[in-house]
């Protein structure tokens, strides 16, 4: 009997698609293998296989599945499980959830570009189709598969495609470019032989007799903190010649003797390479209790959120239950948001777990993203998997402990395409069809996590000690408003900023300087006329970048030049409105010209390794000033900033959004834990102009108690979460017209079914974006209310809707509990 195979395509269809088996596939085929099938007008995809059967479509006739790629499913049915639950859920296509989860390389389409690798060389003669692709890739060294497969003639190409990705001989083209040289070092560690208190003390008597080499030593000792309790440091080669002032030979003469070596370490690379140093630091009492408070709390309950101040040494709690569930047999994954993953953090679990970790990370290479799902399926996995949101999306074969630090961050949620899924919600329900435990670690937790952990749905334990009780830092608040009106402020610095900022780096001690917006200045007005330049494809103002001097929009990131004069009135003198963090770095090196100051934002950090440059030389001292947007903020511990100054805290607060206060509150505690960590207590500037608000005293007081209790008066009187949940739909058209009428009638059809839970339609702040009008209906859903229910109406509602001749090109697309 033939047989027949639906199959996932990665393409957004509410159905699946059935293929017949060739005879030759037909007892090779099995659930989770990826096929690559034809699909529309001469186009290939890779596609996942979701079940096999005897019962031909009635619809249509079927096309055969035109090759296997896999002997073993790189699919488990428990993802697949997870992927159709997020579809549901959050109201897109199990498609949508197929492209966002694999790796570029495992999913190749027509459409894809691929790359040659410039340095390949094949070891044996490659089969012929596949040496017919290099040629033409080598006489054009970037093309996509349909244009290769039009210029060799092969029919389809993808698996010959496949085979020459396994061998490295090309690359898929990646978004970012990767053709920077990486950064290595040249650090020092002690030899195996040394990593011993009593053999170093031996050493030490035999030195007495070579005075330098032994002080070179100590200095090495003091360096990496080998007799403290701390995490052994990395020592550079170049920073400990400097400091022990001894000479290269003095240097030689100890790796001669074998107490030290040098090994090469690649800077922004994370952790590559490290192996496990280090073993576990023994938890002070309060962590110890809440650690023990955790395991208790998992024995009836599925989530705990572990409230912990900044610096009280929640990753250290984390590294425990970590080596605990890995030893009783499960594997871990451990979250972190985006900008959260730095080497800090990763370098500090590979010393613990060496190459059972394994790193997920969004700027990685494509074929390392591909390897590590690879691993995940074998014999051996990874036990500990440390990642960025879409790391929920890899296999785990006995996944035990999820955690999901910085819980609160809205980054977890991705806005753009589809799937839009919060990741810290989904790793909640995939821990729990693996029966796994869920831990959310943060300082600031969102108000939903608070009210679940309140409410008893989660358990909830507190740390209100910093580690070696380090004090929080002092907060002064600057009333901005007082000052413009006494014409004072000339610059975005208050004279008391200025003298902190001076003080500190007389005492040759680190600032941080925050403001939550990047480029020069976020509008140029014209002083005539008050004219400011728009973009053309979006319903926003333009911002003026000085360096590229060019205005940028940040919404679809077109470009303009600066005009000489205002195109309205003629006029010549254009105003620079409001300050970005370009801005604040220029005025910040006129006023310390001898200051040395690096900038951090979006701008300064399109490649991995820019960013984690910038933050090795801030924290090896080679910087004094750092100024960065909410970059700054995160998962960051340097020890040597006194000051950190909050440029205009109204920017954030007067967002708006129902939770911009909550934001605010998080965004500036996080910021104010960089002051003052281990030496003394730090400063923070904090200048606005509502210092009347009741979230700045929070701040102040670091009082998160008020905070949530304020928030969530006004949550449950607005009808917001978690009282209620939030569905925006979103309607998209090129003409605004037609997107008036299609929004005026989905509503009015929303209304029938869905009474006053359907708000608006409206237009969303930024109207337009990419040529596309936009308009916004939010629905307000009681907790009590099913969702499932809900979601069906309107979907069924958007079907009738679409098959409306005039609403042909409309797009229509939920975000199901938006940040
Ligand atoms: P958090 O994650 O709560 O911000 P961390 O875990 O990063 O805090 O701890 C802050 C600093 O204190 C780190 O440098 C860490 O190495 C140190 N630390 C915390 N707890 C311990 C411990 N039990 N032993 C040694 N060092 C610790
Ligand atoms: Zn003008
Ligand atoms: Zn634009």
């Amino acid at each position: 009997m033939k047989k027949f195979a639906d199959v996932m395509l990665p393409l957004p269809l509410a159905n699946r698609y059935t293929y017949s088996l060739p005879d030759a596939l037909s007892d090779k085929i099995a659930i989770g293998c990826r096929v690559i099938v034809p699909f529309g007008r001469k186009k290939f995809y890779t596609a996942i296989v979701v079940s096999v059967h005897y019962c031909p479509p009635q619809e249509y006739e079927t096309k055969d599945i035109a090759e296997l790629l896999d002997e073993h499913p790189v699919l488990l049915p428990m993802q697949y499980k997870f992927w159709e639950w997020i579809a549901s859920y959050y109201l897109c296509t199990p498609g949508d959830v197929y492209k966002a989860a694999l790796p570029s390389g495992m999913k190749l389409e027509s459409e894809t570009i691929v790359e040659l690798n410039p340095e390949f060389v094949a070891d044996t003669p490659l089969p012929e189709k596949e040496q017919r692709i290099l040629d033409l890739l080598s006489e054009e060294p970037m093309q996509c598969i349909t244009q290769l497969e039009k210029s060799s003639e092969i029919k389809n190409s993808l698996s010959t495609i496949k085979s020459l990705l396994d061998k490295e001989a090309i690359f898929i083209k990646e978004e970012l470019k990767h053709n920077y040289k990486p950064k290595t070092e040249t650090r020092v560690r002690l030899t195996e032989a040394y990593m011993d208190e009593e053999m170093l003390h031996k050493l030490f008597d035999e030195l007495a007799r070579v005075p330098k080499q032994l002080a070179l030593l100590m200095k090495y000792i003091e360096m990496s903190g080998f007799f403290g309790k701390g995490l052994l440091k990395e020592v550079t080669k170049k920073e400990l010649l400097i400091r022990s002032g001894a000479s290269p030979a003095v240097f030689n003469g100890l790796t001669k003797k074998r107490v030290f070596e040098i090994y090469h370490q690649e800077i922004g690379r994370l952790a590559q390479g490290l192996s496990a140093t280090d073993g576990l630091h023994p938890l002070n009492p309060a962590q110890q209790e809440a650690c023990k408070a955790i395991l208790d709390t998992f024995r009836q309950k599925n989530v705990c959120l572990l409230h912990g101040v900044t610096s009280s040494g929640k990753t250290e709690i984390y590294i425990h239950l970590i080596q605990q569930a890995i030893r009783a047999g499960k594997q871990v994954l451990y979250l972190l948001p985006e900008i959260a993953l730095t080497t800090q953090i990763t370098e500090r679990l590979k010393r613990v777990f060496g190459d059972r970790l394994g790193i997920y990370h969004s700027k990685f290479p494509d074929a390392e993203r591909v390897e590590i799902w690879q691993k995940q399926l074998k014999k051996e996995p990874y036990d500990l998997i440390i990642g960025v949101r879409s790391s929920i999306f890899l296999p785990f074969q006995n996944l035990g402990l999820v955690i999901v630090d910085e819980e609160h961050e809205s980054t977890y949620k991705q806005q753009d395409p589809a799937p839009r899924y919060h990741a810290r919600n989904a790793a909640i329900v995939l821990a729990s069809m693996y029966g796994a435990k869920t831990l959310l670690g943060t300082a600031t937790p969102s108000v939903e996590s608070y009210y679940n952990a309140l409410r008893g749905k989660y358990g909830l334990v507190e740390l209100t000690e910093r580690y070696q009780d380090i004090q929080l830092p002092e907060i002064q608040v600057v009333d901005i408003q007082e000052l413009i009106r006494k014409k004072i402020m000339k610059t975005p610095f208050s004279p008391r900023l200025l003298a902190e900022i001076r003080k500190a780096l007389e005492q040759r001690e680190q600032v941080i300087l925050f403001q939550n917006r990047r480029g020069f200045a976020p509008m140029i007005e014209c002083k005539t006329c008050g004219w400011i330049p728009k973009c053309k494809n979006c319903d926003v103002s333009l911002t003026y970048h000085k360096g590229l001097n060019q205005l940028t929009c940040h919404y679809c990131g077109a470009t303009y030049p600066v005009p000489h004069s205002c195109p309205a009135c003629g006029g010549v003198e254009l105003l620079n409105r409001g300050f970005g963090t370009e801005k604040i770095e220029d005025d910040i090196l006129q006023l310390f010209p001898e200051a040395k100051v690096a900038r951090m934002d979006l701008d300064t950090t399109r490649t991995r390794t820019a960013y984690e440059r910038i933050i090795h030389d801030f924290q090896e001292g080679k910087t004094d000033i750092l100024i960065g947007t909410q970059m700054v903020s995160k998962g960051l511990d340097f020890d040597h900033v006194s000051v950190v100054g909050i440029l205009n805290a109204d920017t954030m607060l007067n967002f708006p959004d129902f939770r911009s206060h909550e934001r605010a509150f998080q965004l500036m505690a996080q910021v104010a834990g960089r002051a003052g960590r281990k030496n003394r207590r730090g400063l923070v500037i904090l200048q606005t102009k509502s210092v009347d608000l009741p979230v700045i005293r929070q701040v102040v007081d670091n009082d998160y108690g008020h905070l949530y209790a304020d928030q969530l008066q006004e949550r449950r009187l607005f009808h917001y979460p978690p009282f209620h949940r939030l569905i925006y739909v979103y309607l998209k058209h090129r003409k605004e017209e037609v997107l008036n009428v299609a929004a005026d009638t989905l509503a009015a059809q929303l209304r029938v079914g869905l009474g006053d839970r359907v708000l608006g339609p409206d237009k969303p702040p930024v109207a337009r974006i990419q040529t596309l009008f936009i308009k916004k209906i939010v629905i307000k859903v009681e907790q009590s209310a099913s969702m499932n229910k809900i979601c069906d109406y309107l979907q069924a509602v958007q079907r009738h809707i679409m098959e409306d001749e005039r609403f042909r090109s409309l797009m229509v697309y939920y975000d199901v509990d938006p940040q």
